[in-house]
């Protein structure tokens, strides 16, 4: 575990959303995109090391609408940057952590990612991101 990576905050539209991060955090969106195995698109702000991930869903039964319809809008999982992420996988599996996939599953900006179940993490999805190598 390196540091957070981002934070991912659910919405129901990235239309409405983007512009409205744009001006909260007074920059520019510097990416958006599709992440097919996630059934969202995406979109991302950065301010010096921190970065935000606004996920909208494009599915009506995508995870994402799931959340929206039980909670609301909000805050929907914190991401941390590891250099290994199957040697976390495995460490956080004998520490007692549900894992939501066995292996990593590719995810937005080139990384590969594995989320934890949150009822083994206080109620918080914790998402582990690592830069693919190459
Ligand atoms: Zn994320």
């Amino acid at each position: 575990m390196n540091k957070v990576e981002h934070i991912g905050i659910a919405v129901r539209s990235l239309a409405d959303s983007i512009p409205l991060y744009e001006k909260l955090l007074n920059t520019t969106c510097y990416k958006t995109e599709e992440v097919t195995t996630e059934e969202v698109n995406t979109a991302f702000f950065k301010k010096g090391e921190t970065k935000i991930e606004l996920l909208e869903s494009i599915s009506e039964t995508g995870v994402i609408n799931k959340f929206i319809e039980k909670k609301g809008e909000g805050i929907h999982h914190i991401a941390f940057d590891v250099t290994d992420i199957e040697f976390e996988m495995n460490r956080l599996k004998q520490e007692g952590f549900v894992l939501l996939s066995d292996t990593p599953k590719q995810g937005a900006e080139n990384k590969l990612v594995c989320f934890l179940h949150p009822k083994s993490t206080n109620g918080v999805l914790v998402e582990l991101c690592q830069e693919k190598k190459g």
